[in-house]
């Protein structure tokens, strides 16, 4: 064997020399060659686009759990518990809400059940197809059901409940085995944000 797919580009010019490479080897050695570089350029142009993909993702994540702090300070200024949420459908806002229980005297009235309903009602669908919630708290048992029963695609979440958390604080309601809508979770999004607007609204009433 005289010549190797491994050698460097320095290597294979001199082994194009005919001196070295009879010419059926050569040309057999400048395709293998070609195609390695063709395969090195191909999987950088592919790691690139899903690296962008990846952050364009986590860019649209975090702009919209902003918006999702914005209803939960709002929240907090109307003396609710201090939880907001949006809903996205065709990468834009649909609907969004903080918690309206004491404001609306209605238990359901999490911002999760909120949003749901009205986006509900603006789509003329219960079904939610092609949505992405986000909250800025992980949902009670009460909205993950609710989640399910609308058929949510995707889940964004900041910070854990570990006194209510029903993905995976308390409960794993949404990733029940006997369940099959299957809802797709990224938590932790601004998580320190989230949890601290909470922190903060119960301190101040102990
Ligand atoms: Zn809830």
């Amino acid at each position: 064997m005289r010549c190797s797919l491994f050698l460097p580009h320095a290597i294979v010019k001199q082994t194009d020399d005919p001196l070295f490479l009879c010419p059926w080897d050569a040309w057999r050695f400048r395709v293998a060659y070609s195609l390695l570089r063709a395969l090195c350029v191909l999987s950088a142009l592919c790691v690139s686009y899903f690296r962008m993909l990846f952050s364009r993702e986590m860019h649209a994540d975090i702009q919209f759990m902003q918006e999702a702090l914005a209803e939960a300070r709002a929240a907090a200024a109307a003396g609710e518990v201090p939880i907001g949420a949006v809903l996205i459908h065709n990468d834009a806002i649909l609907s969004r809400s903080g918690n309206r229980t004491i404001r609306d005297c209605d238990p359901t009235a999490h911002a999760e059940i909120t949003v749901l309903r009205e986006a509900a009602r603006l789509l003329g669908n219960y079904r939610l197809a092609e949505t992405t919630l986000y909250v800025t708290i992980e949902p009670c048992s009460m909205c993950a059901g609710a989640i399910i029963q609308a058929r949510v695609p995707r889940l964004v979440y900041g910070a854990d409940d570990p006194k209510g958390g029903a993905v995976r604080s308390c409960f794993e309601i949404l990733s029940n085995p006997c369940l099959n809508h299957q809802v797709e979770i990224t938590s932790g999004v601004l998580a320190a944000d989230c949890a601290a607007i909470l922190q903060s609204f119960f301190a101040e009433r102990r």
